[in-house]
């Protein structure tokens, strides 16, 4: 196998571009992937300042080593989520990484800003503990964006993670998620008020052009010591079901994934743009943060506020909660 561009040993092929590439030209092949991105949907500029939500994963961590290898002035965020050994060693990861990099990092906690876990919130609300800890993570990435003055928040998405949600919002028919599944999800902000709280900033994905199997490669190349290890809360996770179906058709057919993606944004997206409800946004009565306005007669509070004030009345009421169930390590 020769590399595409100097025709030296290759270590890494992508099928789907029908191309190998050696170590030097694979990095510049991601980099490339990841400053098309970031033009060809008009992200953010040179001088933007950045906050980069980090897990400790491969492709945090990789778009982390990609962003600030281009220049870019980019903060990273670390949630720590509660999860047990996993946490510890995934935040242990992340504090390296900066470590190593002298890159600036802000570190904060769950429990300590809200009183709870991930697995304490899911066993007390009875909810799937992806579908709460997706609920706080928003929350909290927004939140922390707002307070330490950033415009712009950048997730580590890949192909097959917008894919796979791509696939289970057409499933059900998630119309209102179809039209926000772009690379990007403008700033919203409501009205009067405190705009550090009434606001919901920019979101974007520059990592939408790579496949999970080229930020792990990246990863391996740049030498990131990322957690290799899952999440022990995954299991129920439908979005980890979608991603082994699509790997299959990947496998039989490459470019099946770039396909389905990029011609959703290109055929249909524009269809579902009437779809979403946030145009209904309000402030939430107990946070201020925006929330979907309510049906007449509900409480204007927001689905983050309804969870944590559920979760401590049954704490308060010293509800038997039912144990989460967790993956084993492997
Ligand atoms: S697998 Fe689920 S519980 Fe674990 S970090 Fe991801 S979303 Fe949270
Ligand atoms: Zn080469
Ligand atoms: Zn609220």
């Amino acid at each position: 196998m020769k590399c595409k561009v100097c025709r030296g040993h290759a270590v890494v092929d992508i099928r789907r571009h029908n191309a190998a590439f050696c170590t030097d030209h694979f990095t510049e092949h991601i980099h490339n992937q990841v400053a098309k991105a970031i033009k060809e949907f008009h992200m953010f500029g040179p001088d933007a300042r950045l906050l980069i939500a980090v897990s400790g994963g491969k492709d945090s961590l990789a778009l982390w080593d990609i962003l600030l290898q281009l220049g870019y002035d980019v903060t990273g965020f670390y949630l720590d989520l509660g999860i047990g050994s996993y946490s510890t060693r995934s935040k242990e990861a992340t504090i390296a990484f900066a470590e190593e990099r002298d890159a600036k990092l802000i570190v904060r906690s769950l429990a300590e800003e809200h009183g709870f876990t991930v697995p304490e919130l899911a066993s007390l609300t009875n909810r799937v503990p992806c579908s709460g800890c997706g609920l706080n993570k928003r929350y909290e990435f927004n939140r922390a964006a707002l307070e330490e003055g950033f415009d712009i928040l950048v997730t580590g998405h890949n192909l097959d993670d917008e894919v796979a949600t791509l696939f289970g919002n057409v499933l059900h028919w998630n119309t209102d998620m179809l039209a926000r599944q772009g690379p990007v999800l403008e700033e919203r902000v409501l009205g009067e008020g405190d705009r550090r709280r009434m606001a919901l900033v920019r979101k974007v994905k520059p990592l939408v052009r790579v496949a999970e199997r080229e930020t792990a490669a990246y990863a391996v190349v740049r030498g990131i010591d990322y957690i290799v290890e899952e999440c022990p809360m995954v299991e129920g996770n439908v979005q980890h079901k979608y991603k082994e179906a699509i790997a299959m058709l990947e496998e039989s057919s490459p470019g099946t994934k770039h396909q389905m993606y990029f011609g959703f944004l290109k055929k249909a997206a524009s269809r579902f743009a009437d779809e979403t409800d946030a145009a209904n946004l309000v402030g939430c009565a107990n946070c201020g943060s925006p929330t979907i306005a309510p049906e007449a007669g509900s409480d204007r509070v927001c689905s983050f506020c309804r969870m944590q004030s559920l979760a401590q009345r049954r704490r308060d009421d010293g509800y038997r909660a039912r144990p989460v169930r967790v993956r084993k390590r492997r």
